[in-house]
């Protein structure tokens, strides 16, 4: 490949801290790119790395034409280095987006290209079984399900960052300026015919998850917050529940006080003050909640849709004389 002409694929891999595993994945990556009958590049991103990885990547990109290296100015997390590739892939048909850490076979390339001939525009890879610990597996399975069920459309389950995606669906990934991102999420979002290929998610060959629990969470939160406004409407629905509780238990309160004559001075007043109005509150955080839901969307600036195709008569255009 010259540098003149695009390549019609970019392969995008986030790197942090990789040093380990970096000959053995450029070693893969080497070979998967002689197997492919199309031309294709590979940009790797250093996302701020403490080791040596910015150095493996230089030496790498000025040796071989075929990668190019984006080196962060320090460590950005991984969907903002993945974003940074994205940026600066030139893959022209398509762009695959996955782990440095060899945890995501570069070999399913092939699997997501014959899909993407087959007319999809994302193909994300779905994994079958993960090899690491209950409780994480527990969790994550959980997590997913949690999210399919308030999310505002459909995101896959089980399923990362890994896949491919065509050249129309990363232009519209690069359009979107939100800050707090959650790159699956986007691409779901945008749409186009999109599927699953299924696959054994591998553990990692080298040193251990980069991604801190804190970073775990944040990107978890992002899930749910970015693409659904459930937990607001939530609080809502728990006020008018709390009110409509109240209300019978004042009737009984009531009752009891004028008919039973149990009940001590005051304490029905306390009552109706304490459970009324906590049910007034949580409606009236609902509201303000409706109403930062709205801004947060309004923010973010994405397009208001995206269109697939436009079919027009073209005998209908021609100006009429
Ligand atoms: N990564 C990154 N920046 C970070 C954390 C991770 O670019 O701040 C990269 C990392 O090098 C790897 C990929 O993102 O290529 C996935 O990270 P990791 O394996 O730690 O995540 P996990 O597989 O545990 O979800
Ligand atoms: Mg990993």
């Amino acid at each position: 490949m010259s540098r003149l002409t695009l390549p019609d694929l970019s392969i995008v891999i986030p790197l942090y801290n990789e040093e380990e595993v970096f000959h053995r994945l450029v070693e893969r990556i080497d070979n998967v790119l002689v197997s492919l009958p199309f031309a294709a590049e590979v940009v790797l991103i250093d996302d701020g790395s403490r080791d040596q990885t910015a150095t493996l990547i230089k030496n790498k990109c000025l040796g071989d034409e075929r990668y190019q290296g984006i080196l962060l100015s320090r460590n950005h997390g991984h969907q903002l280095a993945l974003s940074a590739g994205l940026s600066n892939a030139r893959g022209t048909k398509a762009i695959m987006v996955m782990d440095g850490d060899l945890q995501d076979p570069p070999e399913l390339i092939h699997d997501f290209f014959n899909k993407h001939l087959e007319g999809f525009d994302v193909v994300y890879a779905i994994r079958k079984k993960r090899k690491e610990n209950l409780l994480k597996r527990l969790a994550y399975w959980s997590y997913y399900r949690l999210q399919r069920s308030v999310s505002n459309f459909e995101i896959p389950i089980d399923s990362g960052d890994f896949g491919l995606m065509s050249r129309r669906v990363v232009d519209q990934l690069i359009a979107m300026p939100e800050q707090s991102r959650y790159l699956r999420g986007m691409r779901s979002w945008v749409g186009f015919k999109q599927t699953g290929v299924a696959y054994n998610r591998d553990t990692r060959v080298e040193g251990t998850s980069n991604y801190t629990f804190k970073q775990l969470m944040g990107l978890a939160f992002n899930g749910i917050f970015n693409f659904s406004e459930f937990p607001i409407k939530f609080i809502t629905r728990l006020g008018i529940i709390t009110i409509l509780i109240s209300l019978v238990y004042l009737a009984y309160n009531i009752y009891r006080k004028f008919f039973i004559g149990d009940v001590p001075l005051g304490f029905t007043a306390l009552i109706m003050a304490i459970v009324l109005f906590s049910g007034v509150q949580l409606i009236s955080i609902g509201i303000i909640g409706e109403y930062v839901v709205r801004i947060f969307f309004q923010v973010k600036n994405r397009p208001l849709f995206i269109v697939s195709e436009k079919i027009v008569d073209k005998k209908e255009e021609k100006p009429t004389p």
